[in-house]
């Protein structure tokens, strides 16, 4: 490449055309999503082009981005539409499209350094300790979504249990810690436990009560017993809205567990912790200040476009000493580029790091922390009318109490019982994501397998929820059921 040619266009004219097409294409997108099917998978052809060899020759911007238009963009997750109801899943907004323009222009790296990219994830993470009632000094970083989150928090639990030795020497030793959880809480919880030489099989699934929540007595029972037989009970992991039917943990009594045990008290609140923006279920999260630390996720029902998740520490010093190291090469001065200590870096695993805090903050300053609450509230009163709508059709049956945003229940196919009702249920989950109508997941609870409906989107509206109904009946009755 001649010293003047750079990746940059050649004509910068045509480029503007191009681009400014693309941008056109992503609002049709988004403003036509209604119209579209939910999900399909992608065709053969379009496989074929994703399976094509490494290019060595560069191709022209139209060509790859009609590669894009046909091969790629259709065939999406399907989160973005109003009848995707599968797992949890955010929604995205327009306006996060053009954070993801800007900040890519910026191209900021925000592992560190002076820069106005690092003040505006300082301020998102200040807002975010306001919202729980962290206290000012505690601490924050942006991360790819609540695993990551979650492995931050356990370090730093594992760091305040272990202090530096832990970090030079691993868990290796005598000791041999011990962390208690739900039976329903996420699975990330156990990964990290993995991935921190923890061990999942020190990681205590604690059963559940009716309401899916964690049982205090259990929790207490275990911990007497790990205790009594050598082991060191160092973690305690609160869930805010299980991933199963969205149950909350009595975060209150599991801060006075915590305290009492000398435990760290960490809560896992995923898309649950959303619900602290809208007032009426705001008292759910009571307890949810006093932990040590919070892991939670703007990617799901606050709608920033994937990723951006969250972790919150409220010591400080504590999660600064888990991750920051000298060297000589990333050396902080008092003035000039390699200013702005700490450094975000000083937080989290990651050196480079994108400019995730830009779509975060363009949401919260587009709707307000107000108008995302009432989406929040939308879907719970959505979750509730859909329950009703299931009690009231004879071929339904609900599978667990709806706690929030949550709906499990399955399809009552005549003539079939046990492991046939369940295969019958999975082929009528497929047989709905594949119509194009709408999604749903599945799970187990109590042993049966159940539709799961998750309602953390903006965009559903209560007719989506009587199509959906009507789509499962007509489906199942093709399925002979
Ligand atoms: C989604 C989820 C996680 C994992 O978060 P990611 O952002 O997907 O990494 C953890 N816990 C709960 C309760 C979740 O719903």
């Amino acid at each position: 490449m001649p010293s003047d040619e750079s990746l940059d266009p050649e004509d910068w004219a045509q480029f503007r055309r191009v681009a400014h097409a693309a941008l056109d294409d992503c609002i049709d997108y988004l403003a036509r999503v209604r119209e579209r099917a939910v999900w399909q998978p992608p065709p053969a052809e379009a496989l074929a082009l994703m399976q094509s060899p490494l290019p060595a020759a560069p191709a022209a911007l139209e060509q790859v981005l009609d590669d894009v238009r046909w091969a790629v963009l259709p065939y999406a997750t399907g989160n973005t539409h109003p009848r995707f109801f599968g797992w949890v899943h955010g929604a995205g907004t327009p306006l996060g499209v053009v954070a993801e323009m800007l900040a890519a222009t910026m191209n900021s790296n925000c592992g560190g350094r002076e820069h106005a990219a690092i003040h505006v994830e300082r301020q998102v993470i200040d807002w975010a300790r306001t919202l729980f009632g962290f206290p000012a000094g505690s601490s924050g970083v942006l991360t790819v979504g609540t695993s990551m989150a979650t492995v931050i928090a356990l370090a730093a639990a594992r760091a305040h249990r272990l202090g530096e030795r832990g970090r030079l020497e691993g868990n290796a030793g005598s000791r041999r810690l011990v962390g208690y959880c739900s039976a329903e809480a996420h699975v990330a919880i156990t990964k990290a436990f993995e991935l921190l030489g923890l061990g999942s099989a020190h990681l205590r699934a604690i059963p559940v009560d009716a309401h899916f929540t964690v049982s205090t007595e259990a929790l207490e029972r275990s911990i007497r017993d790990d205790r009594a037989s050598g082991l060191e009970p160092f973690l305690l992991v609160g869930t805010a809205g299980t991933v199963n039917t969205g149950s909350f943990d009595d975060l209150a009594g599991l801060a006075r567990v915590a305290a009492r045990e000398g435990l760290w008290y960490h809560v896992d609140g995923a898309f649950g912790a959303a619900a602290i923006l809208a007032p009426a279920l705001a008292p759910l999260l009571r307890g949810l200040e006093r932990a040590d630390s919070v892991a939670f996720d703007f990617h799901k029902w606050l709608h920033v476009p994937y990723d951006a998740g969250c972790i919150l520490v409220r010591d400080e010093a504590l999660h600064r000493a888990t991750f920051a190291s000298a060297t000589p090469y990333l050396q902080r001065q008092d003035r000039g580029t390699a200013g702005g200590a700490p450094w975000f870096t000083d937080y989290t695993l990651d050196l480079s790091r994108g400019f995730r805090a830009l779509k975060v903050w363009f949401t919260i300053k587009e709707h307000g922390t107000r108008r995302l609450g009432e989406a929040v509230e939308k879907n719970v009163r959505q979750a509730a009318r859909l329950a009703q709508l299931i009690e009231g059709r004879d071929r339904f049956e609900l599978l667990a109490p709806v706690e929030l945003n949550i709906v499990c229940f399955r399809y009552k196919a005549s003539g079939r019982s046990g492991p046939a009702l369940d295969a019958f249920n999975e082929e009528l989950a497929v047989a709905l994501q594949e119509s194009g109508v709408a999604v749903t997941s599945l799970t187990t609870l109590g042993g049966n397998r159940a539709l799961r409906v998750n309602i953390t989107n903006h965009r559903t509206r209560d007719e989506d929820l009587t199509l959906l109904l009507d789509t499962l009946e007509r489906l199942a009755a093709e399925l002979g059921g």
